[in-house]
């Protein structure tokens, strides 16, 4: 079983003011929990409990009109982050500073075509597609544009029978964003930079409104292009293993544009879940002098350095096979995973 989030927009029409009203209550109900705790912890030197905030709000259900259930999940979300942060009282939320949430779970909603009904309130979608599986739980999100979205997390089944016996290397780029061990490379253009002369005129004539659309754009975009991506990967193979780059190490070199721009904790997470959905394994294979090896003879001749990263074809000096680099890097991390590959959480290995 996977567990799979789907998420629509609502129609603006029928979001109305009516999501943005729950929204408020939720704020409120966090309010309330933040400061009771913190009156709490005053007088009695405690941290009130998940438990003790159910306690404190049940009953508020049919004033805030929001079912029951949410509150108690607003609850327990606060008594969590509160723990995360460790702190005795977090931020008060309000409509100006927080971005609208309301979760659910799947007994309190009905989803009949295209038409969700929460606490006795319709809100239409745009049902890009059809949901599969089982309705778990979900939520009501905004965004910063403030749109309102509904996310409803499905127990999907996994398809059980791998027709594909490739195994692939991949190495994650910044040029080539993910190149495979077998040559084929998906490449796509540098968002950021594509972008970058519209978002910067939009942000010098202060145009919020724009930026962000120009924002949402780029990441829609990204996320379109690095779904239909690792989809086209794990079709291909049953075995996949990823190079353990770390982008926060290349965040701090001249390429920190190239490096946001370039997503790599989406592509592996996809490809993690995707895989997994397939019968398929995805696992972590140490990326260390992948570059820099030949994958032929394995002699340490290729490129060095940050500067190297321009170079995209070179020739080993040992054996005189010519490497596209990326994809030569790709074939290393596939050969080196045995012993160093390290599986990922949550995933299993055949
Ligand atoms: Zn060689």
């Amino acid at each position: 079983m996977s567990v799979l989030t789907y998420k629509y927009r609502i129609k603006d029409s029928t979001s109305g003011t009516q999501l943005a009203k729950m929204g408020g209550a939720i704020h409120y109900v966090w309010n309330y929990c933040n400061e009771v705790s913190l009156l709490a912890f005053r007088r009695d030197k405690v941290l009130l409990s998940a438990y003790d905030l159910h306690k404190l709000t049940s009953g508020t259900s049919k004033d805030l009109r929001l079912s029951a259930d949410t509150i108690q999940q607003v609850c327990t979300e606060y008594v969590t982050r509160r723990k995360q942060c460790k702190k005795i009282k977090l931020k008060w939320r309000s409509q100006k500073r927080s971005l609208g949430w309301i979760p659910f779970k799947a007994a309190y909603i009905k989803l009949r075509g295209d038409t969700v009904t929460y606490c006795g309130y319709r809100f239409r979608l745009w049902l890009s597609r059809p949901v599969a599986g089982d309705i778990k739980t979900g939520s009501f999100t905004q965004d910063a544009r403030g749109r309102w979205y509904v996310n409803l997390q499905c127990a999907v089944a996994d398809v059980t029978e791998p027709a594909r016996h490739l195994e692939l290397g991949i190495d994650l780029g910044l040029t080539n964003q993910i190149a495979c061990s077998d040559g084929i490379i998906y490449r796509r253009d540098n968002l950021t930079r594509t972008h970058q002369e519209a978002l910067a005129k939009s942000q010098r004539a202060n145009k919020k409104t724009r930026t962000k659309a120009i924002q949402a754009k780029i990441a829609n975009i990204r996320k379109d292009w690095t779904h239909k991506a690792t989809s086209a990967i794990v079709r291909r193979a049953h075995r996949i293993v990823i190079g353990d780059v770390s982008s926060t190490k290349l965040i701090k070199t001249p390429f920190t544009k190239s490096t946001y721009d370039a997503g790599w904790g989406m592509v592996r997470s996809q490809l993690h879940y995707k895989a997994t959905r397939l019968a398929g394994v995805c696992i972590e294979g140490n990326a260390m002098f992948s570059s820099v090896t030949c994958s032929d003879c394995g002699a340490r001749s290729g490129p060095r350095g940050l500067s190297a990263l321009g170079v995209r074809e070179w020739r080993c000096l040992d054996c005189g096979v010519t490497h596209e680099r990326d994809v030569n890097a790709a074939k290393n991390i596939l050969a080196l995973r045995t012993g160093r590959g390290t599986p990922i959480k949550g995933i299993r290995l055949l």
